[in-house]
């Protein structure tokens, strides 16, 4: 008799980012990345870029770097980030992509805490790390990139020259694909940030998932617009797949307001593109007339999407926004609002505004305080709990028992799931807004502020009240040449969500407070209410 427990008789192919570089480097060997540095524009094809990756390695080799060491990168999108996401992670060592907008304390805790060797520095931020060069205690070499102010960084490597005095080809180590290829820290809008580590198993997986078509399709035909920033979620996955199905890759460096986008889309026609809603407001503001026709898609998450701006691309610029939701933790892609099949086309945008439906690949689930399984019927609102294979297991160097759960992550997101597995988040749980026992969405109510033409921006914060404990706030940012009345506002929210949840105090402020990755900082407009900062209107 056969044994029926056979093992199975595939080989056991490591999946690791060797294997998608070796793939773009050869099969896409013409495609290129394209680099804007404000005027003009430069290429290289994959092939340059990786024969230039070989010799960064090998650079980066006779610094001393070996397997397991991490080596930080303090650049822009560009050229010479994607040689740095190539190179460090087929050497075996860990990417260790920095946050160039964390302030400086932060900054210092990140690169010690992941014992960066080396760091890659875009010479137009180098002040920004000189600010912090003395509390640096791991860092043995800093690696410059361009040319600029470096005074306060000490003693310094030139990236170019590094590169020229190597030789072509590196010999790359055999790796386990449950290594860490990269580490990326959250936010962290309160206490410090916490990191995760990606391993080339979990990387080579999530870029898989994007190239399906049941997400984002990343393909050969496509020209990707880098926007999200390479250190924030390793730019949403866009850079590996890329390189692994041959999609052009656009880098626009520092230029990213949106006049400068608005050319930089003219002039290298992007099929493709990822962003926060912070930045296609902008591009919706200050650059209507530009032709965003080359774009199939944009995909928009790390904030809630209004509908009103889905419209609103729609009508002025022809172009679909598509939802995504995720977060560091997550790699990012974790759902996606794509339309049931079957929808009919009038009720798509109900589909498309909603937070996003479960990728194939992960799981969900929403549990209550005692952490209770909920039922997937569009009611239950609980803490949305995620597992998978590009899911963190742990922080790094940190336990952080609280954000786990029976092997799964505890998101700190709020909200409900259909039983089609469709996603709608209702509020981060730090920012959840209870009224006398009961919940208010301060989601729901900015996106349907933010359908109104005279608020350019809203956000929404429960502040302390004697009779229901908590009640929201508006905090406004009026449209350019408008004076929006608090009153108007409240009779327009009425019809559109329920009664108790029409907030009674509004402030107008010129901008919201913003995170060091473009989100809402909510925790700074709660602060300045109770340092009675704020002009506050109650009607
Ligand atoms: P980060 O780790 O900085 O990418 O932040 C992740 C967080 O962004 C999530 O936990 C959510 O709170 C928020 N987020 C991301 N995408 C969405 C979305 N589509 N709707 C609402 N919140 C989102």
């Amino acid at each position: 008799m056969t044994d029926l427990i056979t093992p199975s008789t595939m080989q056991d192919f490591p999946l690791t980012i060797q294997h998608l570089f070796g793939h773009g480097r050869t099969v896409h060997a013409d495609s290129r990345v394209v680099t804007y540095t404000g005027e003009t524009i430069r290429e290289a094809t994959f092939a340059q870029v990786a024969e230039r990756a070989d010799r960064l390695a090998g650079a980066l080799a006779r610094l001393g770097i070996r397997p397991g060491d991490r080596v930080g990168t303090f650049l822009w999108n560009n050229q010479e980030h994607m040689e740095a996401y190539l190179a460090i992670p087929c050497m075996g060592a860990v990417l260790h992509t920095l946050n160039i907008r964390l302030f400086p304390e932060q900054l210092a805790y990140v690169i010690n805490h992941g014992h960066d060797r080396v760091l890659l520095v875009d010479a137009s931020i180098a002040p920004l790390l000189a600010r912090v060069r003395d509390q640096l205690t791991t860092v043995e070499h800093i690696i410059v990139v361009g040319e600029g102010d470096t005074s306060g960084l000490g003693d310094i490597l030139d990236y170019e020259s590094l590169l020229a005095a190597e030789s072509e080809g590196f010999d790359y180590p055999e790796i386990n694909e449950r290594e860490a290829a990269a580490m990326c820290f959250t936010s962290g809008t309160t206490g410090h940030p916490k990191g995760v580590a990606y391993s080339h198993r979990s990387i080579w997986l999530h870029s898989a998932s994007t190239t399906s078509a049941q997400t984002i399709a990343i393909n050969q035909g496509d020209r990707l617009l880098v926007i999200v920033p390479m250190f924030h979620v390793m730019a949403w996955g866009m850079p590996y797949a890329g390189w692994w199905t041959g999609a052009d890759l656009i880098m626009p460096a520092q230029f990213l307001q949106a006049a400068p986008l608005a050319d930089l889309i003219a002039r290298t026609k992007p099929t493709f593109t990822g962003a926060v809603p912070t930045i296609l407001n902008d591009i919706l503001h200050n650059a209507a007339d530009a032709d965003l026709s080359s774009l199939r898609e944009i995909v928009c998450g790390g904030s809630a999407v209004p509908r009103s701006l889905m419209v609103a691309f729609d009508q002025t610029f022809g172009v679909r926004v598509t939802q995504a939701w995720g977060m560091t933790e997550t790699s990012p892609l974790a759902a996606i609002a794509s339309v049931p099949r079957g929808t009919a086309p009038e009720d798509e945008l109900d589909w498309r505004a909603r937070t996003g439906r479960v990728l194939p690949g992960v799981e969900i689930r929403i549990c209550d305080d005692a952490g209770a399984v909920l039922p997937w019927d569009g009611q239950a609102q609980g803490e949305i709990e995620i597992r998978g294979p590009w899911i963190t297991a742990s922080y790094y160097l940190d336990d952080a028992p609280e954000k786990f759960h029976d092997g799964w992550l505890r998101t700190g997101d709020v909200g409900s799931i259909e039983p089609n597995g469709f996603l709608q988040i209702s509020d981060r749980a730090k920012d959840v807004i209870k009224s006398g026992g009961e919940w208010i969405s301060s989601v729901d109510l900015e996106n349907e502020l933010m359908g109104h033409p005279a608020v350019r921006e809203a956000a929404v914060v429960g502040v302390p009240d004697e009779k229901w404990d908590e009640r929201p706030m508006a905090c406004i940012v009026a449209a350019e040449g408008t004076d929006p009345d608090p009153a108007e506002l409240r009779d327009y929210l009425a019809g559109r969500v329920a009664k108790w949840w029409l907030p009674e105090r509004w402030t107008f402020v010129d901008e919201v407070p913003k995170t060091s990755v473009g989100k809402f900082d909510k925790k700074v407009l709660r602060a300045r209410y109770a340092a009675d900062e704020l002009t506050v209107v109650e009607i």
